[in-house]
Order: structure tokens, then C-alpha cells, then sequence
């Protein structure tokens, strides 16, 4: 049989794995280790804090090595780099979010049918929602802003609302891409952990394999058939060390998040994004920001006394990344979405605390910057949807990953990788 390597474990890399196992004979290169969720309680993360020890994102990786971070003069980037990608860190939102790819002319219906018969989706945790998150949801009803529950993947009826999923589901509630890789692997695929491959060799205009380093060794992988998942970050690189330009069109959906003290208010142990808001070029959604909590100043309160809502942006395309660093600028288009984003969450802190706690004093305060959508600097054009094959690759390399995404959706990714994963890997 033939032999594919795929690279990468995430929402595109393991999707390829399960739709080619049986066709080719796959082995998974992926640069992480298996996922383990972070053990470390909130009391201990609490006084890591105080004592002023989280002094830097990229002190994540030290204590939660299956985060990568980096770090941009406009904002904090992270990742998942272990198996399951940035699935395993996700919180679970399961949106459909392929409106700018329909819109190339790309129709993904049969593929999203195929997900939601793979993957169960629901909103099954509203009922474990707090007394504040019922309430804001009240109060955006109010404000005519149209919230509904999020969509969740995973057996979401068992969620016990613990508020760790980005830390990493301790339950098993959570749906992420591990559960489609152990279905490849089942069917026979190979999995290298601690696989980070370099780039790809290209001989007469054919891909012959990969490079990779396993620790202190340098190992080639040969293969018929090369598909890249190794995210928006990495697959990008791997494309410009094998020679093959990539555009300038980073997207990353960045997050800001609106808080306030809100004593009791608890949000750290709930759900995380339990409803969302749909706005023009962003969302807005509760959320408890770990990033901002443990390295922002202004967030200088006890955990238990946060209450935050988060908007993610749909931000221009513009933006690289390159072995050494990632570029990231924000246009002004983007700082007026993001503005406009503030006052929406500000009116709906306040309209809150004016309800349920006049006399608490109003002080609100702004997050760090951060995100982990990246994405578009390989975008399918319209002319190659009908192969799903970006012309400038070999005929056997694929991509099938966030990088082939046309524009930003600012909005939760996972379901429409998988589907445009699923495409890619019918022409296969
Ligand atoms: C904190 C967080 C929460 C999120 N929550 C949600 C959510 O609730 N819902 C949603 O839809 N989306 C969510 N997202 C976004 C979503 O997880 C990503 O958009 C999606 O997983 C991207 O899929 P991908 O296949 O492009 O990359 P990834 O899923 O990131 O997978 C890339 C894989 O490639 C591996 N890799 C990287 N470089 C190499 C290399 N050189 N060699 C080998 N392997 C390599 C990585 O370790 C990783 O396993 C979230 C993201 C983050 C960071
Ligand atoms: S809230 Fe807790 S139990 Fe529910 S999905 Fe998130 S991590 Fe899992």
C-alpha cells in the first residue's frame, strides 16, 4: 500500500488521518506529546500569582507543556503542541463558521452532515449555567444583541461545570481531534510523538517525504503522498523551509476580554463561553481569561471575584510568521471592531451591576491581548476549490489545515477544519 505521511494531530491532521487509513498506509508526525491536562488546582495557580511568580506568558509552557506560546509586541499567542493540537485545549464550542469559503463557491454541507453524525453536539450545559451568566444573557436579550446557548461538542450532559477546558477537559466531556486518531490508529495508522518535522523534500517537482527532528537526530520519512496539519503557525514554515512561499495573511481571531470585580461571581468555575453573540466582524462571549488572570496587573483580584466577557475578532488579513517570529500587527479596522466590541461588553457589565449590585463601585478593566485561531497564510482561491489543492504544491502535498482558511472568521474553527479536511481528503 501506499504510504502518507501526515503532519500534525490536530482538528485537520487527525480528520486526514481517519479519512485515509485504509486507502494509504499513514503515519502521524506530530511535534507534541501525548496530552495530559494540567493537574495544578486554582489555589496553588492563586498563589503562584501573589507571590509574583507568573511574571510572563511564556512561562506557560514550563508548568502546561502542551501550550505553546508566543509572544508579539501587539499580543500573547497560544496553541495546543501535543496530540489532539489546539482541539485539546479548545472549550468545546462547535460552530459552523464556513461562510467565507461558501461564499468562494465552496459548498460544505455534505461534509458538516457527515460531523454532526461523527460528533455529538448540543447545548445540554445551560442548565448548569450561574445566577450571573442567566443574567447577562438576559440583559443582551434586552440590548437586542441576539445571544444564544453555544453549541458544545462532547457529552456536554455529563459537563459537572468545572471551568478548566482550556487546561484541559479532567471529565472526558469535551469532544477533541484524539477521538478521530485513536479511530485511524484502530484501523491500523502509526503515530510518532516528538516528531517535528523541518520541512518537506521536493524532487522533479514531487514530494519524496519529510524531514524531522526527534530530539538530537535529524530523520527522514519517506512517502507517496504528503499532507501538512501542523497548524497555522507551523505549516506556514514548513511550506517556506521546502521553498514554497506562502502569503502575508495571518489571521489569528484576536481576544479581548471586558472584566469587572464582581465578588463571588465565581465565572472561573463554570463553562467556559457558555452563550455567544454574533456581531459584524466579531463575538462576544463570558469568559474567564487564565491568560490575563495570572500575567495581566489591572486583574489583580482573587479568581472567585472576576466576571469577564470576551470579544473575538475577525481581524484583517495581515500578518506572517517565519522560523524566528511571528508578525502580527492589528489594522485600524480591526481597533475599531475591537472598540466597538468594549462598549457592547461594558454596557452589558454595567446595565449587570447597576441591576444585582448598585452599590459595588463600577471599575472596569481591559485583558491582555492574546489568541489562538491562526490561520490563512496559504488561502484556497477560487480557482483551486474544485481540487482543494493549492497550484503552487506539488501534485502529492497537500495541506489540510487552518492555513488553506480564505479570511478570518472570528469565530470558534475546529468544525470547519475538520469539514475542509474532509474535502481535501476526497481528492486525495
Ligand atoms: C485556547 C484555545 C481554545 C480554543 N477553543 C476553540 C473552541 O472552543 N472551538 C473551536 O472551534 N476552536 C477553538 N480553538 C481553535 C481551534 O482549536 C483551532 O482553530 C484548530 O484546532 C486548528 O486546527 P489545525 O489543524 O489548523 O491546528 P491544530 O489543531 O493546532 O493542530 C496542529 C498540530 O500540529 C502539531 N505540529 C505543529 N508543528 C509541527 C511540526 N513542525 N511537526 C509536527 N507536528 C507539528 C501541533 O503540535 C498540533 O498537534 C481554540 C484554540 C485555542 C488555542
Ligand atoms: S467545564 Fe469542566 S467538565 Fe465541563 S467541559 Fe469544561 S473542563 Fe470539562
Amino acid at each position: 500500500m501506499k504510504r502518507a505521511i501526515v503532519v500534525g494531530s490536530g482538528a485537520g491532521g487527525a480528520t486526514a488521518a481517519r479519512e485515509l487509513q485504509g486507502r494509504l498506509d499513514v503515519t502521524v508526525l506530530e511535534a507534541g506529546r501525548e496530552f495530559r491536562p494540567l493537574r495544578t488546582r486554582l489555589p496553588a495557580l492563586e498563589t503562584l500569582r501573589l507571590a509574583g511568580l507568573t511574571v510572563d506568558p511564556r512561562q506557560i509552557p514550563l508548568f502546561f507543556p502542551a501550550m505553546q506560546v508566543h509572544v508579539t509586541p501587539e499580543m500573547v499567542l497560544v496553541n495546543g503542541r501535543c496530540l489532539g493540537g489546539s482541539t485539546a485545549i479548545s472549550t468545546g464550542n462547535a460552530v459552523r463558521a464556513d461562510g467565507d469559503l461558501r461564499a468562494l463557491g465552496l459548498d460544505l454541507d455534505a461534509e458538516f452532515e457527515e460531523i454532526y453524525r461523527e460528533i455529538p453536539v448540543s447545548t445540554a450545559h445551560q442548565r448548569r449555567w450561574r445566577e450571573h451568566t442567566r443574567d447577562l444573557y438576559a440583559i443582551s436579550q434586552q440590548m437586542g444583541l441576539d445571544p444564544r446557548p453555544m453549541p458544545k461538542m462532547g457529552a456536554y450532559e455529563r459537563c459537572v461545570g468545572c471551568g478548566r477546558c482550556v487546561l484541559g477537559c479532567p471529565y472526558g466531556v469535551k469532544w477533541d481531534s484524539r477521538r478521530y486518531l485513536l479511530e485511524a490508529v484502530a484501523q491500523g495508522a502509526r503515530v510518532v510523538t516528538g516528531s517535528r518535522v523541518i520541512g518537506v523534500a521536493i524532487e522533479q517537482g514531487r514530494a519524496t517525504g519529510v524531514w524531522a527532528r526527534e530530539g538530537l537526530r535529524r530523520r527522514f520519512y519517506p512517502a507517496d503522498l504528503v499532507v501538512l496539519a501542523a497548524g497555522g503557525l507551523s505549516t506556514p514554515v514548513i511550506l517556506q523551509n521546502s521553498g514554497i512561499p506562502c502569503e502575508p495573511r495571518l489571521t489569528v481571531d484576536p481576544v479581548l476580554c471586558v472584566a469587572m470585580e464582581w465578588p463571588d461571581a465565581d465565572q472561573v468555575r463554570e463553562m467556559e463561553m457558555p452563550f455567544v453573540i454574533q456581531r459584524e466582524g466579531f463575538i462576544l462571549s463570558p469568559y474567564f481569561d487564565y491568560v490575563s488572570y495570572l500575567f495581566s496587573r489591572d486583574w489583580r483580584y482573587p479568581a472567585r471575584n472576576l466576571l469577564g466577557i470576551m470579544i473575538k475578532l475577525a481581524d484583517e488579513n495581515v500578518g506572517t510568521v517565519s522560523r524566528r517570529q511571528v508578525c502580527k500587527p492589528l489594522t485600524a479596522r480591526d481597533r475599531s471592531r475591537l472598540a466597538e466590541g468594549v462598549r457592547l461588553c461594558a454596557e452589558m457589565l454595567e446595565l449587570l451591576r447597576a441591576k444585582e449590585r448598585p452599590t459595588i463601585p463600577s471599575k472596569m478593566f481591559l485583558g491582555t491581548l492574546n489568541a489562538g485561531h491562526p490561520a490563512g497564510m496559504l488561502p484556497l482561491s477560487e480557482r483551486e476549490l474544485a481540487t482543494c489543492h493549492p497550484d503552487r504544491l506539488p501534485p502529492n502535498l497537500y495541506v489540510a489545515d487552518a492555513t488553506l482558511l480564505p479570511a478570518a472568521p472570528g469565530n470558534p474553527q475546529i468544525l470547519t477544519i475538520i469539514a475542509l479536511a474532509k474535502r481535501v481528503c476526497k481528492f486525495l
